[in-house]
């Protein structure tokens, strides 16, 4: 099943590899105009952190990589194991995530409480990533690990914060795993 998912992904990101965000947009059957003062540019930059627990390797842009690796090394000096899930996404692959569910039969506007429209992720910078560590996956129970409460305490250290905090002013969903590189 996941493997099917991944071809289905791989498929699409060749398929649309041509397209341009506009191409994207009207595909979607979305109003542009609002979305493009929201634009993040797409990293093209791109250095790899290496193949992570899963045997996904991850990349980010430079700055957020060297920032990373610091940090990753220094909780483990704190007995904390942290590990990237997710670093950079272009365009194209999060066109074909939001495709896929549509095939799927799910409508747009339930797909985007999800996830965003291409252009829209902080993922398209390579300076986000989504963090797991042991058992805790993607999900709010992260804020109960060891490694949420060290993030917390020093992740600004290195430039990270989190872009979604509990109960943020935007009405945007409580996302413990997820930190952005500030430059
Ligand atoms: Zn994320």
């Amino acid at each position: 099943m996941k493997n099917k998912f991944i071809t289905i992904i791989i498929l699409n990101i060749l398929l649309n590899a041509k397209l341009t965000l506009d191409d994207m947009y009207i595909q979607l059957d979305v109003n542009q105009t609002i979305l493009k003062q929201n634009i993040v540019p797409e990293q093209n930059e791109l250095v790899s952190i290496g193949i992570n627990s899963l045997g996904k390797e991850i990349f980010l842009s430079k700055k957020c990589a060297s920032a990373w690796t610091k940090m990753q090394t220094d909780a483990k000096k704190d007995s904390i194991q942290m590990t990237i899930v997710s670093g950079f996404r272009s365009y194209a692959k999060q066109y074909a995530i939001i495709n896929y569910k549509l095939q799927q039969g799910l409508k747009l506007d339930v797909i985007l409480k999800e996830n965003k429209l291409p252009g829209l992720s902080q993922h398209h910078s390579g300076n986000a990533i989504d963090i797991v560590s042991n058992s805790y996956k993607l999900s709010v129970d992260f804020e109960q690990s060891l490694a949420y409460s060290w993030l917390l305490n020093n992740a600004h250290k290195y430039g990270f914060y989190l872009t979604y905090p509990k109960d943020n002013k935007e009405g945007i969903m409580f996302e413990p795993w997820h930190w952005y590189f500030k430059e």
